[in-house]
């Protein structure tokens, strides 16, 4: 094989390697394979289902939270963590929540 071929194919290995690298997908988002764990990608918080990793990184992953408990600072994500944190700590009063916007 004379030099030019060489350096020919040497470079058309590499224009197949970047091109198979373009058009392979997207890795599945963080999963952890020794757990099987979905990790979001920005927190590395980690779920069992990739539906609820990948609503937290849409949805709530950096952004502030949007419910607060009307009687102290408590501020959550989730309307259902409000209600239990009312329920527990404001037994006594309504069981309801702020929302922020
Ligand atoms: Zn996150
Ligand atoms: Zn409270």
């Amino acid at each position: 094989m004379d030099f030019l071929s060489l350096q020919l194919r040497i470079y058309s290995d590499k224009d197949c390697e970047v091109s198979s690298r373009n058009s392979r997908k997207a890795p599945d988002y963080s999963i952890n394979l020794s757990t099987g764990r979905f990790h979001c990608p920005a927190c590395n918080w980690s779920y069992t289902r990739r539906d609820s990793m990948l609503a937290h990184y849409r949805y709530e992953c950096g952004k502030p939270p949007r419910f607060k408990c009307p009687y102290c600072q408590l501020c959550s994500k989730k309307t259902s963590n409000v209600y239990q944190h009312v329920r527990s700590v404001h037994p006594n009063e309504a069981v309801t929540l702020v929302k922020l916007y």
